[in-house]
């Protein structure tokens, strides 16, 4: 049956359920408080150069052509297969090239490291395993539900239990592995992806080099705020409604049962409200008090990040698209950032350009360089007092690592920080992905894709089950419509 749906947030997931609901028949009213959309995945023109915002690393591009599929549109998602995965700079010198092909891999990591090829194929084939037993299981589906862990899938995956090493650290494991403490570094990094501290964060978070590594890495082929675009494109297509520049205020409930949301602009009346917005923006700003989850909201957020974008008037022949120049000390700086709550003085520095794959974001002999590291998220609420401080520390770092003087390069220039990326999507603190995953409960105190305590009320996004990051997301937003799709 038709049912009027308000989505809050347009977001990637928020955009991925416009396009599921809207392709399932409903009538579906998108509220963005933004002029744009896409809340973390955006792009903007500085002078002369184009850039992703937000995120820059691309995975599952299967999950944007099965929503194509669902929507029935003569539409396509065209994006770039990836013969290089990242380029990685040492402090001491050594560089090494991660190739998706993994006897290229193996080798150039025996090459560099002096580790033996096995070890990394043993590596691959862990994080393979542990995605095959786990990840439909943890991403795929509510967690929430007894029905959905009575299945021969969780039997496997509980038989083969030994293999996921539950008890161990993604470092415990990964330093067992290898001899080198570069190669330890390297494969840590992935804690990264989803906000975490690969000193704390379960083993089975390995499963996320197995996306990049055994799947592939891939570029949309115009930026990644095309996966915006066209997903934006396509729920138009279905007869979905924006009403953008309009704040969600309230979430109005009656009899514990959501009926509709209170905006800047008025209200809307609904049958189901889906929330993209941060859980604990939600929870805080917009639903009675009486509704609070304490002990889900208090759990600890994953990381933030301090971006500058600069655009280059210099080509640089050894940096690809993704480029890491890894800090001094892997241990220390992850202490540094959870424990201490600071960033660290000699931060892995990652840099995205996206003019070496789309030669038209940057003039000719120019880059586009996206340059970040990773921050603690803020909890002061307050603007970022450190930014110029690390931005000290990371041009000495590029000029240390690569040879340069990069500041006479340096054509435009625009940063975003912690209290920014609060200001422009609600997420708490300016956290990326949500909560951490730096314990090995985190998968189960997520917030649910539905309210338990208020009728027709649904959460998707990356604060919520499964979590942060493009693949979760739009995962959370098929699963809120599986159930939509169940009770209706
Ligand atoms: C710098 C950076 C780098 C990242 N790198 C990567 C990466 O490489 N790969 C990756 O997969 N992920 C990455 N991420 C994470 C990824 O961007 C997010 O997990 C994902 O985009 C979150 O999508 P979302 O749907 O949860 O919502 P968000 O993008 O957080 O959007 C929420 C939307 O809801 C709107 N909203 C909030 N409250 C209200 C309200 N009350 N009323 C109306 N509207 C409201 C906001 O305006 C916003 O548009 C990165 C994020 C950042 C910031």
């Amino acid at each position: 049956m038709q049912k009027h749906i308000v989505i809050i947030g347009s977001g990637v997931a928020g955009l991925s359920a416009a396009v599921r609901l809207g392709a399932a028949g409903h009538k579906v009213t998108v509220v963005e408080a933004n002029d744009y959309v896409g809340g973390k995945l955006t792009a903007k023109m500085i002078g002369r150069y184009r850039f992703d915002l937000g995120p820059s690393v691309f995975t599952m591009p299967h999950l944007i052509e099965e929503l194509t599929k669902i929507s029935k549109q003569d539409a396509k998602f065209e994006y770039l297969t990836l013969d290089k995965i990242c380029n990685y700079f040492y402090e001491d010198g050594t560089t090494l090239t991660a190739y998706p092909d993994k006897e290229k891999f193996a080798t150039e990591v025996q090459n560099k490291l002096g580790e033996t090829k096995e070890s990394v194929y043993e590596q691959l084939k862990y994080s393979a395993t542990a995605y095959e037993l786990t990840g439909e299981l943890f991403m795929e589906q509510s967690l929430h539900k007894l029905s959905n862990f009575l299945n021969l899938k969780t039997a496997k995956a509980i038989l083969n239990i030994g293999k996921l090493k539950l008890n161990k650290t993604m470092n415990d494991v990964n330093s067992a592995r290898f001899k080198n403490k570069k190669t330890v570094q390297l494969f840590n990094r992935f804690a990264t992806y989803n906000g975490s501290n690969p000193y704390k964060a379960p083993a089975i978070i390995n499963i996320i080099s197995h996306l990049e590594h055994n799947i592939g890495a891939f570029a949309p082929k115009g930026g990644m705020h095309d996966i915006t675009m066209h997903l934006y494109n396509l729920s138009l297509k279905l007869g979905v409604e924006y009403k953008m520049n309009t704040r969600v205020t309230q979430i109005i409930t009656k009899n514990d049962t959501a009926i509709g949301v209170e905006t800047s602009n008025g209200e809307i009346k609904a049958d189901i409200i889906v929330s993209d917005a941060d859980i604990k923006h939600v929870y805080t700003k917009l639903l009675d008090k009486k509704y609070y989850p304490t002990k889900i909201l208090s759990q600890e957020k994953s990381l933030s990040a301090l971006i500058f974008y600069w655009g280059i008037k210099k080509e640089f022949k050894e940096l690809s698209l993704h480029n890491m120049l890894f800090s001094d000390d892997g241990q220390k700086e992850f202490n540094c950032v959870f424990g201490d709550k600071k960033p660290y003085h000699n931060p892995s520095t990652y840099i995205n350009i996206t003019s070496k794959v789309t030669p038209t974001d940057a003039p000719e002999g120019c880059e586009n360089w996206f340059v970040m590291i990773n921050v603690p998220h803020n909890t002061s609420g307050q603007p970022i007092e450190y930014v110029q401080e690390m931005r000290k520390h990371i041009v000495a770092k590029i000029n240390r690592v690569l040879k340069t003087d990069i500041e006479q390069y340096i054509e435009v220039e625009e940063v975003l920080d912690p209290y920014l990326i609060e200001q422009r999507t609600s997420s708490a603190g300016g956290s990326l992905y949500g909560n951490s995953s730096n314990n090995k409960y985190a998968a189960f105190l997520r917030h649910a894709n539905n309210s338990s305590k208020i009728k027709n009320m649904y959460f998707c996004g990356g604060s919520v089950h499964p979590g942060g990051g493009i693949p979760l997301g739009m995962l959370s937003a098929k699963i809120v419509s599986e159930m939509i799709a169940e009770k209706n």
